[in-house]
C-alpha cells in the first residue's frame, strides 16, 4: 500500500516533511482543516512556532480531531514545535511536559550526533533550532535519546516525538522508522 500521511500545514516546516515522505514512497497530504485528517495512515506535526500553530489549531477546530486520531492508534511523528503541541499542556496526547527554547538564548541552534534507541546504523545527525527538551516524563513514556541528560526523543505507543528537525539533516532513518510504524499499523487495521 502507499500510505497517506498527513502533515499539519498551519505553519512551519511542513513542505520539507512532505518532500521527505514522498521521497520515501508515502503520499503526503497537507492538513489544514479537520476534514483533511479523514482516512490518514499517519500524521507529522512539524517544527515551527508552537504558539502560532496552537492558535491555528484553535481557529480551525483541530484539537479534538487530532486527539481522536491519536486515540485511534494512528502513528504520529512530532518534531520540535510538534513535540510541544503533543505534550500535557497542549493536545495532551503525550504524557510529557516540554520546555520551550530550553537550550537557552545563546544556544539557539546546534547540531549533534544522537544515538537513538531502536534506530540502527549509528548516531543520527540531529539539527536543533530553538529546541525544546522534555522536562517531565510520564510512566508510559520511553526516552529514546537525551542531550546533557535532557530527553529529546520520546515515544508513547503510536506517538514518536523529537526535539530536533529530522527533515533537515538528509538522514532519513527517523522518517523511515515512522513509516515502518505506519505500515505495521495499516496491516493491523486492514486499511
Ligand atoms: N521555539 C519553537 C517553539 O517554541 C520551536 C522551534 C522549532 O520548532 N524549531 O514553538
Amino acid at each position: 500500500m502507499v500510505p497517506v500521511v498527513g502533515v499539519l500545514a498551519l505553519q512551519g516546516d511542513f513542505e520539507t516533511h512532505a518532500r521527505v515522505l514522498r521521497e520515501l514512497g508515502a503520499e503526503p497530504r497537507l492538513v489544514r482543516v479537520p476534514g483533511d485528517l479523514d482516512g490518514l495512515d499517519g500524521l507529522v506535526i512539524p517544527g515551527g512556532e508552537s504558539t502560532v500553530m496552537t492558535l491555528g489549531i484553535e481557529r480551525e477546530g483541530l484539537a479534538e480531531p487530532l486527539r481522536s486520531l491519536v486515540a485511534s492508534g494512528t502513528p504520529v511523528l512530532g518534531t520540535c514545535a510538534g513535540l510541544i503541541l503533543l505534550d500535557r499542556e497542549h493536545l495532551g496526547v503525550l504524557d510529557v511536559v516540554a520546555r520551550r527554547n530550553a537550550f537557552g538564548r545563546q544556544v539557539r541552534s546546534f547540531e549533534a550526533d544522537l544515538l537513538i534507541a531502536g534506530l540502527s546504523g549509528g548516531p543520527l545527525r540531529a539539527v536543533f533550532i530553538r529546541a525544546p527538551w522534555v522536562e517531565e516524563v510520564g510512566a508510559d513514556v520511553e526516552v529514546l535519546a537525551s542531550v546533557d541528560g535532557h530527553p529529546v526523543a520520546v515515544r508513547q505507543g503510536p506517538v514518536l516525538a523529537v526535539a530536533f528537525h529530522p527533515e533537515l539533516s538528509g538522514d532519513r532513518r527517523l522518517h523511515e522508522a515512522f513509516l515502518t510504524a505506519v505500515h505495521e499499523n495499516g496491516g493491523r487495521s486492514g486499511g
